[in-house]
């Protein structure tokens, strides 16, 4: 069987000594959309950050691919086709959209590959095109932070909190932008904390609670038992 793009193995970090994974498995595949949800500080962006090697693991296993890459640096993630866009979009306010989209010219693709990229994908961005990004809505500058993540063709994409302060309507958007990245062949990772918009399109889904994961399986009916119990404390 292919292994999966992103695993994680029983995945054990904290901060100075305080534990915010206890034994975490998580693996994600080509083509497949895995949800990571769970309430506030239960370990989720430490996963995400884990996974991209912006954050050194205690003790487990991290593998792309297969291989072993645990101890690896952000750097050599973002090589190996590890793409983490994190809370808050990480789009530079004060350059124009277009200037946003230019700078990942790094990756060897010309400036109109990359505006072809964005604006085949999110129309509204060619029109905010020489807009600061700092005066783009928050799903717009969502749009642009993501097409930036997509100009390095990674394999693996790690996105945190995507729907953050955004209305359902343009989380739906993107989440159907998200489902076709996937559908390209990439392995993508979301964390939210509020489930609904990516369960209808996540292929997979793990639920954390103070650092481990308890429930890994379908986004059906019993993870939204699981859910309602986190959340609301019914049964
Ligand atoms: P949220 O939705 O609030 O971001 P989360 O599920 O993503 O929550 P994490 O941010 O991974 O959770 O936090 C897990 C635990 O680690 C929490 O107890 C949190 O307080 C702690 N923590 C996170 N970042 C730091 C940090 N920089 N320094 C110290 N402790 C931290």
């Amino acid at each position: 069987m292919i292994p999966p793009l992103l695993e994680l193995r029983d995945v054990r970090a904290g901060y100075d000594g305080i534990s915010a994974l206890r034994g975490v498995d998580i693996s994600v595949r080509a083509g497949q959309v895995v949800a990571l949800l769970g309430p506030n500080g239960a370990g989720k962006t430490t996963t995400q950050k884990v996974a991209g090697g912006v954050h050194p693991v205690d003790s487990g296993r991290i593998l792309y691919g297969g291989r072993d890459v645990t101890g690896i640096g952000p750097r050599d993630a973002a090589r190996a086709g590890v793409c983490l866009i994190p809370e808050g979009r990480g789009v530079f306010p004060n350059l124009t959209v277009r200037e946003n989209l230019w700078m990942m010219t790094f990756t060897g693709k010309s400036r109109e590959e990359i505006e072809d990229l964005a604006f085949s994908r999110f129309p509204i961005l060619s029109e905010r095109a020489s807009q600061t990004a700092g005066t783009l809505s928050g799903g717009e500058q969502q749009m642009l932070a993501l097409t930036r993540g997509l100009a390095t063709d990674p394999a693996v994409l790690l996105l945190d909190e995507l729907s953050m302060g955004l209305a359902p309507l343009v989380v739906e958007r993107l989440y159907e932008q998200v489902a076709q990245i996937a559908r390209d062949g990439v392995a993508v990772l979301v964390v939210e904390q509020f489930a609904s918009a990516v369960l209808d399109m996540a292929d997979h889904a793990a639920v954390m609670v103070r650092g481990q994961v308890e429930y890994d399986g379908p986004p059906g009916e019993s993870l939204r038992k699981e859910l309602a119990n986190l959340y609301l404390g019914s049964s």
